[in-house]
């Protein structure tokens, strides 16, 4: 058993002791029966928020108002959540409260998905009131309760369903598809960032299964302003972002590609999936190479050029871009060939000069304007030729320049 588990299950002992009913709940009994990594451990407790806290000498207040506590014990952390149900919906918005409840039943009912509504006693008794175990062997995405229902209360559960049969390539039963076709249009009041969320998690992983499924429901228009009324693009962004590595910038270019979008469009879908401005950065460096098309016949002088101007991780995502659009099967020989590259390049930025501003000084270039002209010039020829990054060779050149200029 990993560490983090013993404490997750010395957190739900304490909590036992001090008279309490505690669990491990969710994603992390679905995955530890699907012997998957876990990435975080969720404890649900009939203890209300000042309980848990009075129980642990270290908790953060993380969400009190729906019931969560996180609890830090041994260098983990886990989020300790009262057993509740969700109150009134808002147009399929997250609940505007919700109510504490001491039966854990009724805390299993109030989440999305048979798999992710089970739990594990410290006496190994798994509670598994709606059949997720049963589904998780049929390889079942399936709503707890009423899919329609369900979907209208919170719309981004249609999204965690189309993510989940994609993750763990199970298929969505019957009426829960049927209902995310019909409900798909209450995404319009999911909040972007909600969205964006479960958008990169599809994207990362098997993102054919998901974008098919997006296409399947009509549910694509609601992540991209855009009317897909033409099945070919999407087909095409499923199979080349499935080919490519779970590279974030390289896939969604790979979908802007696939959908032949002009600059203002993707600026708009940019925008209005709001993502963190690294990410956006990196597809706009990308996009800023689409007119470069990478060639095996490139001479060395390019290479170092392109890596020099663009960086290495955009000259890479360009290369593995262009081999999944037009030759897939030889992706492993452009990942070599960028490494390959990688390796032999001289030059990355102005401080990996032999030489510095400073020894132009004390050779008498002026400070100022005039240095900068020069450590770009020797760039330059130390990209035409990296023999001549060295000191004396260097100097030389300026000087040879100082004289012919
Ligand atoms: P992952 O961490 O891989 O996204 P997870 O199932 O752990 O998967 P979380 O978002 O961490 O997902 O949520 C933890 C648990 O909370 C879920 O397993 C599920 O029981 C419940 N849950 C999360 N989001 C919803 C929702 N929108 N509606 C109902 N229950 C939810
Ligand atoms: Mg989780």
């Amino acid at each position: 058993m990993e560490r983090i588990e013993a404490v997750a299950w010395n957190v739900v002992e304490s909590l036992e002791k001090a008279g309490y009913e505690a669990y491990l709940v969710g994603g992390c009994v679905r995955d530890k029966l699907l012997n998957r990594t876990i990435d975080d451990y969720d404890i649900t407790t009939s203890a209300l928020p000042e309980e848990v806290q009075a129980v642990f000498a270290h908790t953060v207040p993380t969400g009190l108002k729906h019931g969560t506590v996180t609890v830090r014990e041994d260098d983990c952390q886990f989020e300790v959540t009262t057993f509740r149900t969700d109150g009134e919906y808002e147009d399929g918005r997250r609940p505007a409260e919700v109510k504490f409840v001491r039966s854990l039943e009724e805390d299993l009912a109030r989440r999305d998905l048979t798999i992710n509504a089970m739990a594990l006693g410290r006496d190994g008794t798994l509670h598994d009131p709606f059949g997720g175990q049963f589904d998780l062997l049929a390889k079942r995405i399936k709503a707890v309760g009423d899919p329609v229902q369900r979907f209208a209360e919170d719309a981004l559960r249609m999204l965690r369903a189309i993510r989940f049969a994609a993750q763990l390539q199970f298929e969505i039963e019957e009426e829960t598809l049927q209902a995310i076709s019909e409900e798909a249009f209450r995404l319009q009041q999911v909040s972007r960032e909600r969205i964006r969320d479960e958008w990169i998690k599809m994207l990362l992983t098997h993102s054919d299964t998901a974008i098919e499924l997006l296409w399947e429901t009509d549910t694509l228009r609601h992540i991209f302003s855009r009317p897909t009324s033409e099945p070919e693009p999407w087909e095409r962004a499923a199979a080349w972002t499935a080919d490519a590595p779970p590279d974030l910038a390289l896939r969604f270019c790979l979908v802007f590609a696939a959908l032949d979008i002009d600059e203002p469009r993707i600026d708009k879908t940019l925008q209005g999936l709001k993502l963190p401005s690294q990410l956006k950065k990196d597809i706009r460096d990308l996009l800023a190479l689409q007119a470069t098309e990478p060639s095996p016949d490139w001479p060395e002088r390019t290479w170092r050029q392109l890596f020099y101007a663009h960086g290495y991780d955009t000259v890479r995502r360009r290369c593995l871009q262009h081999a999944v659009i037009h030759e897939p099967e030889k992706l492993p020989e452009w990942s070599a060939r960028v490494e390959a590259r990688r390796a032999v390049q001289p030059l990355w930025q102005l401080s990996d000069l032999a030489l510095t501003g400073q020894d132009l000084i004390e050779h008498g270039i002026n400070e100022g304007p005039a240095l900068g002209h020069w450590l770009k010039r020797l760039a330059q020829a130390v990209l035409q030729d990296p023999a001549h990054n060295n000191r004396e060779a260097l100097l030389q050149l300026v000087q040879d320049w100082q004289r012919t200029p």
